[in-house]
């Protein structure tokens, strides 16, 4: 079997083709990555060699060029994961994430549904999507499979879009698709954009350490391998045209996870308790930030038997001793385009 994993050198998608490579000798693995700052090549270093793995460099959105790619490689799977995947960045940058988050997307399905002409027995396209797309929730309830979409940034618009033509050409055409929706993921490799890895990176050199609004806002959070193994699941055995929701059964209040974060980091670095809770410090909320996520999982674990393999205290241990065993990478994508990001979303 081939298959075309798209993203694979991000952070979820780095995992993920790891998993399908290692476990899976027998498919050819297609990694499909426009390497955009988020993408690194670093992330894949120890499977790079391995006979069933290709690298393509190239953009989703770019039409003639996908269509090449399906017709030279006649793919039998897609896992869609390239995005444009910063809510942040989506604020100042929107029609980005149109191009490549709805546009690429529907690209990719066409490319499928040219290639795959009607003969859909063995064929499968699997979209890889946020919880985001349900919009906000209050103190109590969760996100199940039929919550009602009700995207409130610029990212979560683009990402329920592509969900939706997703979806669209399964019922026109009959495409075989699964989609699934996951809550925040955390663990090695995470771009230091988003709010884990920032922390990290900012207690080590003893910097401050930005939260939004009262740091009141309340995420789900998945370790990512945990993350790659239930697209495994839903890959092999999830049902052509269901949603499956992906969650940690494990919320935090920002302000609380910086709190545990601090904590864990003065043990790790040998520092007095309660160092590091001082770099602490609100800065003005996100427009439009979205209060409470939080995820029933109950199908995927009733249905497919999946189950996160480790407790937000283990994941987080194993994530912060990743980068601090891993410099080089942090330096790495921390130089050159970071910086003026950084100096420009955190310093106005
Ligand atoms: P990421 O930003 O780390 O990686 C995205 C990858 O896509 C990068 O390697 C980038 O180079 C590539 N890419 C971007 N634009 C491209 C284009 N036009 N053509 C080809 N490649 C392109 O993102 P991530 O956090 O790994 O997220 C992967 C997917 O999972 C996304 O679809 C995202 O919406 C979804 N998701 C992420 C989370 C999360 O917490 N990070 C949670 C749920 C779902």
């Amino acid at each position: 079997m081939k298959i075309l994993i798209t993203g694979g050198a991000g952070f979820i998608g780095s995992h993920v083709v790891r998993l399908f490579v290692t476990k899976y000798p027998e498919y050819q693995i297609f990694n499909l990555d426009k390497l955009t700052y988020a993408g690194n090549l670093e992330n894949l270093k120890d499977i790079e060699d391995k006979p069933n793995y290709t690298f393509i460099k190239g953009d989703i959105v770019d039409e003639t060029f996908i269509n090449e790619i399906f017709r030279e490689n006649q793919f039998d799977s897609v896992i869609h994961l390239a995005a444009e995947s910063h809510v942040d960045r989506s604020i100042t940058d929107p029609m980005a994430f149109v191009k490549t988050n709805v546009l690429g997307t529907c690209n990719l399905l066409n490319a499928a549904r040219e290639t795959w002409k009607n003969d859909y027995s063995t064929r499968l396209f699997y979209h890889v999507s946020t919880d985001e797309v349900y919009g906000t929730l209050g103190e109590t309830g969760m996100f199940t499979e039929e919550t009602k979409y009700d995207p409130h940034s610029p990212y979560s618009a683009s990402k329920a879009s592509s969900d939706h033509f997703v979806r669209a050409y399964h019922d026109t055409y009959g495409i075989p698709v699964k989609v699934s929706n996951c809550s925040n993921n955390y663990g090695p490799n995470h771009f230091p954009e988003k709010l884990i890895p920032l922390a990290i990176n900012n207690i080590q050199n003893m910097k401050p350490v930005p939260v939004y609004g009262k740091g009141e806002n309340v995420r789900d959070w998945l370790y990512v391998k945990d993350h790659a193994t239930a697209i495994d699941a839903v890959f092999h055995k999830g049902k052509i045209g269901d949603t499956y929701n992906i969650g940690g059964v494990n919320e935090w209040k920002n302000i609380d996870l910086i709190r545990l974060l601090c904590d864990t980091m003065d043990e790790k670095l040998g520092r007095e308790k309660g160092t590091s809770q001082k770099l602490i410090t609100f800065v003005t909320d996100r427009a439009g930030h979205d209060l409470r996520y939080a995820i029933d999982s109950s199908k995927i674990m009733n249905e497919l038997g999946w189950k996160p393999s480790v407790t937000f205290e283990e994941g987080l241990a194993k994530t912060v001793d990743w980068y601090l065993e891993n410099p080089e990478w942090l330096k790495h994508v921390t130089s050159g385009e970071y910086q003026s990001y950084y100096q420009e979303q955190y310093n106005r």
